[in-house]
C-alpha cells in the first residue's frame, strides 16, 4: 500500500512505540490521527509532525471506557469520512505473581489491550469491507507467544490479540483488506515505568535492555507496503514457542525462583 494521503488512526500515540510510529508515517506523507488520553503530550506530537511539514490531528480519548471510543470513531468518520490504516498500539503491562494482581488492574488491561481494541477493528473493519480496501495492524507482544512467569495476564492479553489478528487475516485473505499482528520483544519506552507504577507491581527483569521504538516504527512502515499476517521484531524472536516447545519442562521448573528472585533482588 502507498502510505502517501493515507489516514491513519494510530493509538498510544502520546509516547513510546506510537508516537515513534505516528512521526515516521507522517514524514511518508499520510494523516495521522493521533489518539491517548494525555493531551498535553498528543500536542507536542501534533505541533512536531506539522513543523516537519507533516499533517496530524490529535484526539484525546481514554480507551479503556466504550463511550469514549464511539466517540472518537464518531468524530473521525464525521471529519475524514474513512480510516485507510488503523493502529491498535495503546496497550499496559504488569509484572509479578499474577495472584497479587490488584483485579482491577487486572480488568482494567482487559478493556485497553483486548476490549479497545476489539471494539476498533470491528467498527473499522465493517467500513473497511464497505469502502473495499484497508489495514488494520494490532500491536502485540512475543509474550503472546510464550506464557511466561510474571506476565500471566499481560501474556494472555497479547494472546488474545495474536489470535483474533491472524483469524481476521484469514477471513480477509480474498479481498483488498489485511489485518496484521505486529510481536515486538522488549522496547525502551515508558512502557516499563508505567508498569512498575502499578500496585504490587515488581520492576520487569528487561527493563534496560530493548531496541528502540524508531526500529518498530520502520519495521511497521514495510509492513504496510508489502502487509503480512504477522511480523516478530527482531525475526530471531519467532524461534519463541520453539524454544517453549523444547525448553517448556525447564521454565516450569525455575520459573518461580526467578519470580522470587527478582522480587528479593528489587526489594
Ligand atoms: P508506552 O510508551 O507506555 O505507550 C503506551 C501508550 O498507550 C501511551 O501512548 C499511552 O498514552 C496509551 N494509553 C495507555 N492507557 C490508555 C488509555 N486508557 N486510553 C488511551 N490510551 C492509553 O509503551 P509502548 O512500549 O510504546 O507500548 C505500546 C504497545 O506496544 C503496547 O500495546 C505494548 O503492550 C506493546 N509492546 C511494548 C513492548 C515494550 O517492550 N515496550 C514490547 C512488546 C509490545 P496515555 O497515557 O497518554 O493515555
Amino acid at each position: 500500500m502507498n502510505i502517501k494521503d493515507k489516514v491513519i488512526l494510530v493509538t498510544g500515540a502520546s509516547s513510546g512505540i506510537g508516537a515513534a510510529m505516528a512521526e515516521r508515517l507522517a514524514s511518508e506523507g499520510a494523516v495521522l490521527l493521533l489518539v491517548a488520553r494525555r493531551w498535553d503530550r498528543l500536542l507536542q506530537i501534533e505541533e512536531s509532525i506539522k513543523a516537519a511539514g507533516g499533517n496530524a490531528c490529535a484526539y484525546p480519548a481514554d480507551l479503556e471506557k466504550g463511550e469514549e471510543r464511539s466517540k472518537l470513531l464518531d468524530a473521525v468518520y464525521a471529519r475524514f469520512g474513512r480510516i485507510d490504516i488503523l493502529i491498535n498500539n495503546a496497550g499496559f503491562g504488569w509484572y509479578g505473581f499474577g495472584y497479587t494482581m490488584e483485579i482491577g488492574d487486572s480488568l482494567r488491561m482487559i478493556d485497553l489491550n483486548v476490549k479497545a481494541l476489539v471494539h476498533l477493528t470491528l467498527a473499522v473493519l465493517k467500513r473497511m469491507k464497505e469502502a473495499g480496501a484497508g489495514h488494520i495492524i494490532n500491536i502485540g507482544s512475543i509474550a503472546g507467544s510464550l506464557p511466561f512467569q510474571g506476565i500471566a495476564m499481560y501474556g494472555a492479553t497479547k494472546a488474545f490479540v495474536e489470535s483474533f489478528s491472524m483469524a481476521l487475516y484469514r477471513e480477509m485473505r480474498d479481498t483488498n483488506i489485511r489485518v496484521s499482528v505486529v510481536k515486538p520483544g522488549a522496547v525502551k519506552t515508558d512502557f516499563f515505568t508505567a508498569a512498575a507504577s502499578k500496585s504490587h507491581a515488581q520492576p520487569m527483569p528487561v527493563e534496560h535492555s530493548g531496541m528502540t521504538p524508531g526500529k518498530v516504527a520502520g519495521r511497521v512502515v514495510s509492513l504496510i507496503k508489502r502487509p503480512r499476517k504477522s511480523m516478530v521484531i527482531p525475526r530471531v524472536f519467532s524461534l519463541l514457542p520453539l524454544i517453549d516447545m523444547l525448553f517448556g519442562w525447564l521454565i516450569d521448573l525455575i520459573g518461580p525462583g526467578l519470580l522470587k528472585m527478582n522480587k528479593m533482588h528489587n526489594l
